[in-house]
């Protein structure tokens, strides 16, 4: 078995539940376990040195749609709310998505994804929750051969003709000819799904709350408890979807989510951004998780935040959506937004982000051996190089890894004990012939989308 000694200046281990920095110590792995967290460390074995860095453990983004970052990048920004309608879900981004799956050869859709899971290998997650339509499975393909753990949920969508409103149905069912995908699913679970304890899994992924009917959800919570599998879904994104919830089923967000099994632990809402303070005492209750993405939402203006989720008790990690998928840009964010509604400067401390992103995140993954340093758990860590002027001197070195440390300064990730990142450097990866050849694929994407009307005005570069 490989045994590898890491050393920092410090490691922010799981002392008592608590992340608490340790200074000079030395973490041990062997093979995909973290074997200890010393002072002195075994000397006859492979070392990685890291002279004033910080070894973090590894951080969930629980809530993420890899391809949207390179397809909306420069696009979705300073839009006015004019040129997205009610929802740029359904008008802008899900009729490009929709493209990306049908228009795009097999080999530009692979360089698409492909561009994205480079940004997402570097961001600081060493494990990620990705949502996407099914004939972009080659993300499940390149996910198990770059060594990343990945939590795939292909898109359910129900038949347009359950969904009351055109947009939605029309914009949801582009590339599924009206299956709901649970086909699909069945065919990706039985290829990748690794099991319990494995870096790959396949989960329950149905679209959102008025795009999916009560029988379809029934369904993806019968298939859920029996083989013990997650289901992600969005919830009240927009208050669109909450009033369409409330035309079609006649009631809320939470309680749809109740009628049909699925207000309990082992669901993940991404955003939950327009639910009532009784809906969130309601899904603290059940156990039920958020998705907190506050960047995608302060981008157009409104601020969904973290200190609210957490105020009413509720299970709460971090996704990006898709807005950078750079993980400490995300913790930033979300604690400023937080901060910015409660107008106090101690709302959403950098300890309180740090946890709910590790730990927090990987208990809501049904993986407590994640996101924690210490003996025993699963070696999933970022070695984040702080010798750097925006990073020293170090006071408290877990606020200097939320507010000031970005997902360039990551030197080292280790997934399952397996460096996938080394030296700044994704391992055996041709960085620039993916970031080359996914750039060229956006591209034509993006004159294909203009051609068809699908691409806002609005997004293209203001004349000075
Ligand atoms: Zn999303």
């Amino acid at each position: 078995m490989g045994r590898i000694v890491i050393r920092t200046a410090w490691t922010i281990a799981d002392v008592g539940g608590r992340q608490v920095p340790l200074p000079e110590h030395a973490i041990v792995v062997e093979g995909d376990r973290i074997a200890d967290v010393t002072r002195e460390p075994p000397r006859d074995a492979e070392t990685i040195d890291l002279p004033g860095g910080i070894a973090c453990p590894g951080i969930a983004n629980l809530h993420n749609h890899t391809i949207n970052g390179p397809l909306f990048r420069g696009i979705v920004d300073d839009l006015p709310r004019r040129a997205i309608g009610e929802s740029k879900v359904y008008s802008v981004l899900m009729p490009m998505g929709s493209l990306a799956m049908t228009w795009l050869t097999e080999e530009q859709r692979r360089d698409l994804v492909a561009l994205g899971l480079l940004e997402v290998l570097r961001s600081g997650a060493t494990t990620m929750v990705d949502q996407f339509r099914p004939p972009q499975r080659v993300i499940l393909e390149l996910a198990r051969d770059w060594g990343l753990r990945l939590y795939g949920a292909p898109y359910l969508f129900s038949p347009a003709k359950t969904i009351a409103d055109p947009t939605v149905a029309r914009a949801t069912q582009g590339s599924f000819e009206g299956a709901s995908g649970l086909d699909a699913f069945e065919a990706m679970f039985r290829e990748f799904d690794d099991g319990e304890r494995g870096r790959m899994r396949v989960i329950l992924g149905p679209h959102a709350a008025d795009s999916c009917a009560p029988d379809l959800l029934q369904r993806v919570d019968a298939i859920a408890r029996e083989r013990k599998l997650l289901a992600t879904i969005h919830l009240a994104q927009s208050q669109g979807e909450v009033d369409r919830v409330a035309a079609d089923r006649g009631m809320g967000p939470a309680a749809y989510m109740k009628s049909v099994g699925l207000l309990r632990e082992g669901v993940v809402y991404a955003h939950g951004t327009h639910l009532t303070d009784d809906e969130l005492d309601r899904i603290a209750d059940a156990g039920a998780a958020v998705a907190n993405c506050a960047s995608v939402f302060l981008r157009g203006g409104k601020s969904p935040n973290f200190q609210r989720f957490k105020s009413h008790g509720v299970r709460v990690g971090f996704g990006t959506d898709a807005e950078r998928m750079d993980m400490f840009a995300q913790l930033r964010a979300t604690g400023f937004a937080s901060k910015q509604a409660f107008g106090m400067g101690d709302a959403a401390t950098a300890a309180e982000l740090l946890q709910a992103a590790t730990a927090g995140a990987a208990d809501i993954l049904r993986r407590p051996d994640l996101g924690r340093i210490a003996r025993g758990m699963t070696a999933d860590l970022l070695l984040v190089d702080a010798m750097k002027p925006h990073l020293q001197p170090i006071r408290d070195p877990v606020r200097t890894l939320v507010w000031y440390a970005g997902a360039a300064d990551v030197d080292t990730i280790l997934i399952g004990g397996r460096a996938v990142v080394r030296g700044r450097r994704a391992v055996g990866l041709d960085e620039p012939a993916i970031v080359r050849r996914g750039a060229e694929a956006t591209r034509a994407l993006w004159d294909e989308a203009k051609r068809r009307g699908h691409f806002p005005a609005e997004a293209e570069p203001a004349q000075p």
